[in-house]
């Protein structure tokens, strides 16, 4: 089916691109971690696309599957992108009825960056530290909330991870949002107890007491980073081994012609040396990416091990439905 698609677009036009603006699609809400990524992205990589407007659209729901099936099934002739997270590795094990192949109906153009996460509670949440929540939830089983983004999502991912080491499947009620944009919102008014999402949509909330933190999802606390550089990793506070860090890729539907993937790597990676958008990625916590996941095969590579890891970690916990 690729070879066809491909044969669809003509030589002139692929050396032609980009000769009018591009979608990027978000698989996520405005306002979350991956669409900021996104508007920072445009940005940076316009200017070695000839200038023309990298557009954001959000096509949000079902963890991002549904931007990524609308991306896998549109023409491949460079106008339409995709940016997605692990949930380019996490989905193919947790929906049945996917409706494209994570490692076959893309084109992998290259990874983008490395994203940690952060264990968050509201503010209204008597504990002051990691042992406090614990006792806290313990104490209310069942009837605090866990929001995350829908299943294979970041935050699903990561909340699935964590109640599991930690024994409190039973203990939290899940709580799935669009996108941890809105459900950041809830966090904030109390809506919702606890969530576990990247540092580049807590770091903000945190400084300004909206939201409290307890704890760090690295191997190692995040010392470079004074806003989280207080706080313990998971492993510190006793879930051994514990260990998860996110990422952000870019995609083009399956078949695009080599030399439009040429021209979005080659901006991509003129996007990622960029010091301007290097420091706003570094003040969030996120490392820009700058070995060999920089490439498409290393890019594939890395999420095919990546898909393995957490084939393995849903295996070994189970979900959950909500
Ligand atoms: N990346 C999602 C968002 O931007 C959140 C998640 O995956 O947890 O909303």
């Amino acid at each position: 089916m690729c070879a066809l698609l491909t044969l669809a677009i003509p030589l002139a036009v692929a050396q032609a691109y980009p000769a009018r603006s591009i979608t990027l699609v978000v698989p996520f809400p405005a306002g979350g971690p991956t669409d900021s990524l996104a508007r920072q992205l445009a940005v940076a990589m316009q200017p070695s696309l000839d200038g023309v407007p990298i557009v954001v659209e959000n096509t949000a729901g079902a963890g991002g599957t549904l931007g990524a099936a609308k991306v896998a099934r549109a023409t491949p002739d460079g106008y339409t992108l995709l940016i997605w997270h692990v949930g380019m590795a996490a989905s193919g094990s947790l929906y049945p009825k996917l409706a494209f192949s994570p490692l076959q109906d893309f084109e992998y153009l290259g990874l983008i960056n490395d994203v940690p996460m952060a264990l968050l509670g509201t503010s209204r949440l008597p504990a002051a530290n990691y042992g406090e929540m614990l006792d806290h939830i313990r104490r209310h089983r069942g009837r605090l909330h866990l929001a995350h983004a829908g299943l294979g999502s970041a935050s699903h991912l990561c909340g699935l991870m964590w109640m599991s080491a930690a024994g409190l499947k039973e203990k939290l009620s899940p709580v799935p949002y669009r996108g941890t944009g809105p459900a950041m919102s809830d966090l904030i008014g109390g809506q919702v107890d606890v969530m576990c999402d990247q540092t580049t949509n807590a770091s903000e909330q945190i400084r300004a007491q909206r939201i409290k933190a307890f704890a760090v999802t690295t191997e190692r606390p995040l010392l470079d980073l004074e806003i989280f550089s207080g706080f313990p990793t998971l492993d510190q506070v006793g879930l051994n081994g514990f260990n998860l860090t996110i990422w952000h890729g870019l995609y083009a539907p399956g078949g695009t012609p080599s030399e439009i993937r040429q021209k979005v790597n080659d901006a991509l990676r003129q996007a990622l040396k960029d010091p301007i958008f290097q420091a706003s990625q570094a003040a969030l916590g996120a490392k820009v990416v700058q070995d060999h996941r920089l490439s498409p095969e290393g890019h594939k590579a890395f999420v095919a091990q990546e898909t393995e890891k957490f084939r393995l970690a849903i295996e070994a916990t189970g979900t959950f439905s909500d």
